[in-house]
């Protein structure tokens, strides 16, 4: 098993410009997609044209979303949140795409943990990246499994288990690039946000995978926002 170290800077200027920029983005992005769908609807012969269009300006949108991520306030919203439900709540919001993929959500039952200091939309965006990706992973279906614990009186224990296709031993040593994505509709930038995040959160995000067998990925978060002394890292094998 190799051990890796994820380049995980801080929200440089150029990340703040980037946020800033896709929020520009947005707006006539949105006009855009709206007149092409009307142009589509009138003129039957070029639907092909139009389609391929829309298709291009959902893959900018997607891009523009992940970045948007990057945008949001870090320090402000910052307070006590509880996990289980966040978790609960993003499991909720993912549950439609699992059914269309045949994947089973499990929630495994945890006993009631304590509330940690955390900015929730922050860590929300964690597991719905982690999560997607799992079901991704799984394109014949399966069990994604998601646990949470408390292993002392400072910290919890995340993880995230899939019984997909594995991390391709080609990407394992650039994983939290942006951009990285072996998907035909990826954008490459939910592992690179979810570790930025993490960090922010003085927390560890370790990824085990091995193929054809599955991913989990495991993050420790600090019950009381203090730093744990440990860098994010990725063990593939
Ligand atoms: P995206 O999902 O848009 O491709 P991510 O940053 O979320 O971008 O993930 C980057 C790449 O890492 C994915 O394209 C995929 O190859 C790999 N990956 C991430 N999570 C998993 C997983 N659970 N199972 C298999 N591969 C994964
Ligand atoms: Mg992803």
């Amino acid at each position: 098993a190799e051990e890796m170290l994820i380049r995980s800077e801080k929200l440089s200027i150029v990340g703040q410009l980037a946020a800033g920029l896709a929020h520009e983005i947005r707006n006539p992005l949105t006009s855009l997609k709206g007149f092409t769908q009307l142009l589509k609807s009138r003129s039957k012969d070029d639907a092909f044209y139009f389609d391929t269009m829309l298709t291009e300006l959902e893959r900018i949108n997607l891009i523009v979303n992940d970045f948007m991520t990057l945008a949001k306030p870090q320090l402000s919203q910052f307070g006590y949140g509880n996990v289980n439900g966040m978790l609960e709540h993003v499991i909720s919001i993912l549950s439609h795409q699992a059914i269309m993929m045949n994947v089973a959500l499990i929630s495994k039952a945890h006993k009631a943990l304590p509330d940690i200091y955390c900015d929730e939309n922050q860590l929300k965006q964690v597991f719905i990246n982690l999560i997607k990706n799992a079901i991704e992973a799984m394109p014949k279906g399966g069990n994604v499994t998601i646990t949470a614990e408390q292993t002392n009186s400072e910290q919890l224990r995340i993880r995230i288990r899939d019984q997909g296709e594995g991390i391709p031993d080609t990407i394992a040593n650039k994983l939290g690039e942006p951009f990285l994505t072996t998907k035909s509709n990826g954008t490459g930038l939910g592992l690179m946000i979810s570790y930025r995040i993490v960090e922010q959160h003085h927390g560890s995000m370790t990824i085990k995978s091995s193929e054809n067998k599955g991913t989990t990925i495991e993050l420790l978060l600090p019950v009381h926002g203090e730093p744990l002394n440990k860098t994010p890292t990725a063990h593939i094998g």
